[in-house]
């Protein structure tokens, strides 16, 4: 969630970290322009998820993301 300049996890409401302009802690960003498929059409939604909800979100999930080691960074 954006306000001002700042960014908040939509899950549980913390701020995500910066420092001089840089964030020093890492979220995922979603948006999302619903269409015709969906009983959304029409709307768009973005959202902002910290680390932490992102995991424990993951773990109610069915089938786990696909993870890998990066080997270049
Ligand atoms: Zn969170």
């Amino acid at each position: 969630m954006r306000k001002d300049t700042k960014v908040y996890c939509n899950c549980c409401g913390k701020e995500i970290c910066k420092r001089n302009e840089i964030y020093t802690e890492e979220f995922i960003h979603l948006k999302k322009d619903w269409g015709y498929f969906s009983e959304n059409d029409g709307l768009s939604q973005e959202a902002d998820i910290c680390e932490q909800c992102l995991i424990k979100w993951m773990k109610t999930f069915k089938y786990a993301p696909d993870s890998w080691e990066r080997t270049e960074i």
